[in-house]
């Protein structure tokens, strides 16, 4: 029988020697550096300028980037850790790696042209962070609704629009903004352009004040007029639709790691807690009901992680993987949920309070199920690869 050795038939969750490596050196990172500003971050919905620094050292700013270009040259699979092992311990840093790596600079490696990786992807992978504006006030779930305008000049374009709901609009510099050159083209006249913080005409407006992810920024952005030139445009014009729908669906496997990570975070709190609280003359880690609690939402936690990292190695496989990446980010957000509800039921009045981690983990979790695609849209997904 003939074998595909390119085809590696190892267990998902064996990690190769480099994994593991980097694995626990975000691992180390998060809780030695991240740890202890959780609470504050979460109060003062920030993020020091001095962590997103840290995190750029670190080496998880660039992941997938070519070590040419100054990145870490690693896969898909090491933004998974690194979102996961960073949302263990704070979702909110989570996402803003997340939201860099597998959609911002995903979207460079795949449709930019040779000069504009050179101009932007050295940057990207050493100290300048990006944001990715698909969605507007009226179109979200409809996101190829948008109405943002992209009037062609004879030395570019003129955006003229607002953005909703972005994510790292605080600490980004350079933002992909998704644009239509022509509004009765329908989908086919949307295409993504790159803005930098800066430019005449584009200003980052309000900042949200949300449920849970406190400390990611969350913010609107105006363009009034604001000139961005034809070198400026990623990919090809009326191919931005394109653009959005590939790395959505890469996106929602970092979101999946997120939830599994979080889902890890808070059980990781709830044993801890069982162990040492004492009721009735024990722990009540000792009680059965208890038990079978905990056993229960470590086999929600280990199917969500295994649909994650299926998703992620097809992906650097190079394997379809749209129903995959849609049913581990339905899964896992779900399993986040659940999880982080039960850490807080095992904390009992302390689960309710900000002195311990999972209140906080509860509330991170609902976002799981809303951004990059609501879990309505990706049981869309889901049924119409089963139905056709
Ligand atoms: C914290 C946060 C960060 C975000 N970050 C970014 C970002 O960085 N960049 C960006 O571009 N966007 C971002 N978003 C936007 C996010 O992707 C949208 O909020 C999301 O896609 C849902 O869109 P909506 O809010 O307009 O809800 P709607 O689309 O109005 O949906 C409302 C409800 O209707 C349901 N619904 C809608 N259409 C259907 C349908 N056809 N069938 C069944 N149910 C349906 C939805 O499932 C949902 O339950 C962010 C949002 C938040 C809250």
């Amino acid at each position: 029988m003939t074998q595909d050795t390119s085809i590696m038939n190892q267990p998902l969750t064996l990690l190769a020697e480099d994994e593991l490596i980097f694995r626990d050196s975000v691992r180390q990172f998060a809780n030695a550096q991240v740890r202890p500003l959780v609470r504050e971050m979460d109060e003062h919905a920030k993020i020091p300028k001095a962590l997103v620094r840290q995190l750029f050292d670190l080496g998880v700013m660039g992941i997938e980037i070519p070590e040419t270009y100054g990145g870490a040259g690693g896969t898909f699979f090491h933004s998974v850790l690194a979102v996961e092992e960073l949302s263990r311990v704070d979702p909110s840093i989570g996402v803003l790696v997340d939201v860099q790596n597998t959609l911002v600079i995903n979207a460079f490696l795949r449709w930019g042209s040779d000069e504009v990786k050179g101009r932007f992807l050295p940057r990207l992978a050493a100290d300048t962070v990006g944001a990715y504006a698909l969605s507007e006030a009226g179109s979200g779930s409809d996101a190829f609704a948008l109405t943002t305008r992209a009037k062609e000049e004879a030395d570019g374009f003129v955006l003229s629009g607002r953005k909703l709901w972005i994510t790292n609009g605080n600490e980004a510099d350079v933002f992909l903004v998704f644009a239509t050159v022509n509004a009765e083209a329908g989908y086919r006249g949307i295409t993504a352009f790159i803005v930098e913080r800066g430019t005449p005409g584009f200003t980052v407006g309000k900042k949200e004040d949300k449920l849970g992810i406190r400390a990611s920024s969350t913010c609107e952005l105006i363009l009034e007029d604001c000139r961005v030139s034809k070198a400026n445009v990623l990919g090809e014009i009326g191919k931005g639709y394109k653009t959005a729908i590939e790395t959505l669906n890469e996106g929602r496997i970092g979101i999946g790691a997120q939830m599994v990570g979080l889902a890890k975070g808070a059980l990781e709190a709830a044993i801890k807690y069982t162990q040492e609280r004492k009721q009735f003359g024990k722990a009540i880690a000792e009680f059965q009901a208890v038990q079978h609690q905990i056993a229960r939402a470590a086999v929600d936690v280990e199917s969500a992680m295994l649909t994650v990292y299926n998703a992620a190695r097809l992906r650097d496989a190079g394997k379809p993987f749209l129903t995959e990446a849609a049913i581990c980010k339905i899964l896992s957000s779900e399993v986040a949920e659940r999880v982080s509800s039960l850490a807080v039921n095992l904390l009992g009045g302390n689960g309710f309070v900000k002195e311990y981690p999972v209140e906080k983990f509860y509330r991170d979790a609902k976002i799981g199920q809303i951004y990059e695609g609501t879990s309505n849209l990706q049981l869309q997904t889901i049924a119409k690869q089963i139905l056709g």
